[in-house]
């Protein structure tokens, strides 16, 4: 089936700034409360967001195959298990709806009071029920250096890195959409040169600069996803801050990898876009040797040209970005991680969440947690307010961005950001 959707040359009658990362291009897909307390699956155009449920509700999809109740609900799990036929037509349908040659709904009045949104108007919340999640550990430079820190240079990479997508299974009911801050966690850490570990709040909290992508029903249990097949199984992209307390992490890991370190909380930002519209940003892997074995060998572009960003702001203060990187850097790609993931039969659901690892590139400024940027903490980064971060702050807020762009469209992620709390407080709760 065609993109249409896809088409650079389409403009839409809705405002849309120049740099916006949702031009009619995008539509991604998102779950928001309305003005009246509804909830409902919404996409968004410049900065109008659109409300799929009243649209359907109004006979904008007819003949689109769709339960009446499609985007009446609270996630977008069942739409997400319709598959990639029905949401190619349903973006098809809306980039046309939004044509500045479709006067349709441009001219109803009434139809438009229903259905278009300020974003000021709307509280995103999380776009899907996460059934299960799993972070990879896919950046060989990110991999390199977390290595280096903990084993040393000559154990950097464990020997299976080079021949598998590595990663663990984490916890999605702490899994937040951007917007909702989290505390410092406590737990026990291992002081340098003591024998014995303490309980206490953590003093390195981090952020992993990651994306995740979210996949609809893919196989039954016993049912490998061959890897030609894996990206039709992808819905589309989020961006991910996947918090670490890198004290507790560094305790714990050994010898069955992260926990707490990790499942206090990780960020997505509320939006999520197609992989159908990343199609234009398809660009090579990097090079994988040693050849990795037949159940991983892939052919064609498999990685996105995803510029992405991380930013602290302290409070009451201006932002600084901390690192520059790019999605394209990682060395095991997305089809990669769905064909190995499933090779045992492990089943995928509607809903389900990967997180790629943190993504680090080859400079310095392109590493993707603080951990690496000042290198556990012997390079602290200057602030633009002038002070210095070795790792997050109590009320720092992270940021992160991300979009891609040639020379006819930019179809972005928006941001996630998050604020980061003192230590959680049994009496400051009431
Ligand atoms: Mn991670």
């Amino acid at each position: 089936m065609p993109l249409s959707a896809n088409n650079p040359d389409r403009t839409s009658w809705l405002h849309v700034d120049k740099n916006s990362d949702f031009p009619i291009q995008n539509i991604p897909f998102g779950v928001f409360l309305t003005r009246d307390d509804i909830i409902t699956i919404g996409t968004r155009i410049g900065d109008t967001a659109i409300d799929l449920g009243a649209l359907h509700q109004l006979g904008y999809f007819d003949g689109i195959p769709l339960t009446d109740d499609i985007f009446l609900q609270d996630t977008l799990n069942d739409f997400i298990a319709d598959g990639r036929k029905t949401w190619r037509l349903v973006r098809n349908r809306i980039a046309q709806i939004f044509d500045s040659e479709n006067t349709t709904l441009k001219n109803n009045k009434q139809h438009k009071e229903i259905v278009l949104f300020r974003l000021d108007e709307i509280e995103m919340q999380l776009p899907v029920q996460i059934g299960d999640y799993t972070d990879f550990y896919a950046s060989k430079e990110h991999a390199t250096n977390v290595g280096t820190m903990f084993r040393g240079a000559d154990n950097a990479l464990m020997p299976n890195w080079l021949h598998m997508p590595v990663g663990y299974h984490g916890r999605s009911s702490s899994i937040i959409p951007s917007g909702i801050p989290i505390h410092r966690p406590q737990g026990q850490t291992m002081p340098e040169g003591a024998d014995k570990p303490i309980f206490g709040p953590s003093k390195l909290v981090d952020f992993e600069l990651e994306m995740a992508f979210i996949t609809t029903d893919a196989n039954d249990l016993g049912e490998p996803i061959p890897i030609d097949e894996a990206e039709d199984y992808i819905f589309g992209l989020v961006l991910f801050n996947d918090w670490s307390a890198r004290d507790i992490q560094k305790w714990e890991y050994v010898p069955l990898g992260p926990f707490l370190g990790k499942n206090f909380a990780s960020t997505i930002s509320p939006w999520i876009v197609t992989l159908d519209a990343l199609e234009p940003f398809r660009v090579e892997t990097p090079k994988q040797d040693p050849k990795p074995l037949p159940y991983l060998q892939f052919k064609g572009k498999k990685s996105f040209d995803i510029r992405l960003e991380a930013a602290i702001k302290p409070k009451g203060a201006k932002e600084t970005i901390v690192c520059k990187s790019n999605f394209k850097y990682m060395y095991w790609n997305m089809a990669q991680q769905l064909a190995h993931h499933t090779v045992n039969g492990c089943p995928v659901n509607s809903g389900d969440m990967m997180g790629s690892g943190t993504i680090s590139g080859p400079t310095e400024d392109s590493y993707g947690s603080m951990l690496e940027i000042t290198w556990r903490g012997e390079k602290p980064v200057k602030m633009k307010d002038g002070t210095e971060r070795k790792f997050i702050n109590d009320n720092d807020t992270v940021i992160m961005r991300g979009y891609c762009k040639n020379d006819d469209v930019r179809i972005g992620f928006g941001e996630v950001k998050t604020k980061l709390l003192p230590v959680f407080s049994p009496q400051k709760k009431k």
